[in-house]
């Protein structure tokens, strides 16, 4: 062999085997994604003009390998009509299109009419809430909320509540402590409480505890593309496997994230294949199934 077409040889090996290496370094699997936003009802509009009708969303799921995405409404106080029409329209598009997993929403303000609507949602099939304190107005510390948290439990619902609301810095604090009060609720923290992630560290402090039954699970959406990448990498890396990657979910918040710059930034911020695996896929799935009854 003639040296330059030595060279090419070795050039074509090395790229070929970084390509490998590459493409075995990712979870490449299927993927749940329990945030995802779409237009409920006919003609609504989302205020950043990005295209998430139930016809935009469904061509993207299989190319991106979300084999289940929970599509998300959230209820306003004092308009319980709205929001039956609202969680209903979720329930019809899920029964449709079966890869769609119903996240329905109340308001803790409308307490016992809530409360029914929950028992409605639940012999529906419905096992997550979407709570978001920020966009329904609601403090996370109010009694309402406990009550809401408490009937959650005995109703086997987990409840996936927004994190972050920059007026209140205390509000990731309350979402713990909610959890923490109501042992027999599974709560997802959406956003895993952004810029205060680092106080998730206290669980750690909690599971010295036999009290503490693990009912914390945090999503990823939002903090792994805006700070997956960012100096705050490892600090969230060390905060995520010091609690225990098994509590965190992959989520996309679509439509304000694609599910390819989401799946792209929880790639680049350093996980194993393993540890990929639970995020993407099987914490989820594990969660869902404690949920439903349909496995241990
Ligand atoms: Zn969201």
């Amino acid at each position: 062999m003639n040296p330059i077409r030595k060279d090419i040889f070795a050039v074509s090996l090395l790229l070929l085997y970084s390509v490998l290496a590459r493409s075995q370094s990712h979870y490449t699997g299927p993927v749940i994604d329990l945030h995802v936003h779409v237009a409920v009802l006919p003609g609504e509009r989302n205020n950043l003009g990005a295209p998430d009708s139930i016809t935009d969303l469904l061509p993207m799921l299989r190319p991106n390998k979300i084999a289940r995405a929970g599509i998300i409404t959230i209820a306003h106080a004092g308009q319980l009509a709205e929001t039956r029409r609202r969680n209903d329209s979720v329930l019809r598009l899920c029964r449709l299109y079966p890869q769609l997993i119903p996240i329905c929403s109340v308001h803790p303000a409308d307490s016992t009419a809530a409360w029914s609507e929950m028992e409605r949602l639940k012999e529906q099939g419905v096992s997550i809430l979407k709570l978001h304190p920020s966009a329904q107005h609601f403090d996370v510390g109010s009694p309402e909320v406990a009550a809401l948290a408490e009937r959650a439990g005995a109703l086997h619902m987990a409840l996936l509540f927004d994190s972050y609301k920059p007026e209140d810095a205390a509000e990731l604090g309350k979402l713990m402590m909610l959890a923490v009060n109501h042992p027999d609720t599974k709560f997802i923290i959406a956003h895993a409480g952004f810029i205060h992630f680092a106080e998730l560290i206290t669980i750690n402090v909690w599971k010295k505890y036999p009290w503490y039954r693990n009912n914390i699970f945090m999503d990823i959406s939002a903090i792994a593309p805006m700070m997956g990448n960012s100096p705050y990498r490892r600090q969230l890396m060390w905060v995520m496997r010091s609690v225990g990657i098994s509590q965190f979910l992959y989520g996309t918040d679509f439509p304000i994230f694609t599910f390819k710059e989401s799946i792209a930034a929880v790639h680049r911020m350093g996980f194993t294949r393993a540890e990929e695996k639970k995020i993407f896929h099987d914490n989820a799935g594990r969660l869902i199934a404690s949920l439903t009854g349909a496995a241990k």
